[in-house]
């Protein structure tokens, strides 16, 4: 049971698979979307080629898509590397159509805490009488849809 590198997801994939929308010409390698970690509209630059990704503004950063699971969900090693597909058991790969594992609940209460303390940042924003862009407003409906879907599974 192991970590394989070469299982990480394509990058693109990976982050739109995140909700992310990623912003630039076809053929550049860095793309701009939203930065999730302190709540900027186009601050983050991500690596399509080999997921590396960078805040222009907070500065929170990794190097693959790995870090950006690990940072995101707060989640072990082991189970971000479970989550996007890139550990393998019993010196096999899951198979391609295995259906994601259903959320632990220290994944899910980690989900929830990020999705709610962005939403608590959008909020002080409004209340600071900055407008939400549209970006914002998508990731924000995002959050929510994240936290209905955690309140289904765990009923
Ligand atoms: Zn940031």
């Amino acid at each position: 049971m192991s970590f394989d590198r070469t299982l990480l997801p394509d990058p693109a994939s990976y982050f739109e698979g995140q909700g992310l929308s990623l912003k630039g010409p076809a053929r550049a390698k860095w793309k701009t979307t939203t930065c999730n970690f302190h709540g900027g509209s186009d601050s983050m630059r991500v690596n399509t080629q080999n997921g590396a990704w960078v805040c222009m503004s907070c500065g929170e950063k990794g190097g693959d898509v790995l870090a950006y699971q690990l940072k995101v969900t707060g989640a072990e090693f082991q189970d971000a590397a479970k989550a996007i597909g890139a550990w393998i058991e019993d010196g096999r790969a899951p198979p391609p159509d295995a259906k994601p594992s259903p959320l632990s609940a220290r994944q899910a209460l980690s989900v929830l805490g990020f999705e709610s303390a962005l939403t608590a940042v959008a909020a002080a924003n409004v209340g600071n009488g900055y407008a939400l862009t549209q970006i914002d407003l998508d990731r924000l409906l995002l959050a929510a849809n994240r936290i209905r879907r955690i309140a289904e599974v765990f009923q």
